[in-house]
């Protein structure tokens, strides 16, 4: 059975992939760092459709936390072929000129480092050099990367440009190890991120103004997330799926 480890799964997109990737046949690692009665929720959610899924807490801004997640996901299940790079953070909208060294240590920390981290251990798994057989790699982006969110977060805007520069120049780097990069962007979709952002009706606000004229849905972006991870995805590799309703 393919393993797959989707980082930020206790809510959210991450939540919604967890749920498809056990539909198409993945042992899930669901990764969370506070909220572990949701992550168990999704667990037992899977496990009562008969998927195979354990909860796994680590906080993905910390390295040592990071290995010993890789470590215990290599006990647990083995045969990691999946790494879905979601998690995510933002903080309150703010213009440049107020932000703090210490807001952009943990948004980079959270965002950027992390994910370069994981995918270090994911290739330590999936490539031959290694004794693997190759993999995909999904980063979870933002079109933020695009845009650069002025008014709101620059700084998160960055962490995701990092992320896009990470997913084409590594897709490049691992095409001949048989480990897939690929990116998926998403905006406007209906979670708990915009509460951090300091303003739970953005999606509201802002609706008129997206061509499809609605929020999106985490099983939307999910979709997107798990064709990449899958053979269905076979001859992408270094590209990106806009999940944003046409903006
Ligand atoms: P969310 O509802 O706020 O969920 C965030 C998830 O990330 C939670 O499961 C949270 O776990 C986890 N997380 C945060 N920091 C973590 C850390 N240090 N270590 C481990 N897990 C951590 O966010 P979301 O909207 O689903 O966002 C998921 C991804 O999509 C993010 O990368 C985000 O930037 C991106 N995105 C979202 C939107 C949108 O409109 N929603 C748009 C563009 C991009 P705990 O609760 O356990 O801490």
């Amino acid at each position: 059975m393919k393993t797959i480890l989707i980082t930020g799964a206790s809510r959210g997109i991450g939540a919604a992939t967890a749920l498809l990737a056990a539909e198409r046949g993945f042992a899930v690692a669901v990764n969370y760092n506070k909220s572990k009665e949701s992550a168990e929720n999704i667990v037992e959610k899977i496990r009562l459709k008969g998927g195979l899924a354990k909860a796994f807490q680590a906080d993905v801004s910390n390295e040592t936390e990071i290995i010993q997640l890789f470590n215990q996901i290599d006990t647990e299940f083995g045969n990691l072929t999946c790494l879905v790079n979601n998690a995510g953070i933002l903080e309150h909208q703010s213009t440049l000129e107020n932000l703090t060294w210490e807001r952009l240590q943990r948004i980079f920390q959270a965002n950027t480092l992390g994910p370069f981290i994981c995918c270090r251990e994911a290739i330590k798994r999936m490539s031959p050099k290694y004794g693997g057989n190759g993999g995909t790699i999904v980063n979870v982006s933002s079109i933020a990367s695009r845009t650069g969110a002025p008014f709101e977060y620059i700084d998160y805007a960055a962490s995701k440009g990092a992320i896009d520069a990470l997913t084409i120049g590594l897709s490049k780097e691992l095409a001949e190890d048989g480990i897939r990069v690929n990116g998926v962007r998403p905006a406007f979709i209906h979670t708990d991120i915009h509460i951090s952002g300091g303003e739970p009706g953005r999606i509201e606000r802002i609706k008129d103004s997206i061509p499809l004229k609605r929020g999106g849905l985490t099983s939307e972006v999910a979709e997107a997330i798990l064709w990449l991870a899958t053979e269905q995805s076979s001859y992408s590799t270094g590209i990106f799926i806009d999940v944003t309703g046409g903006r």
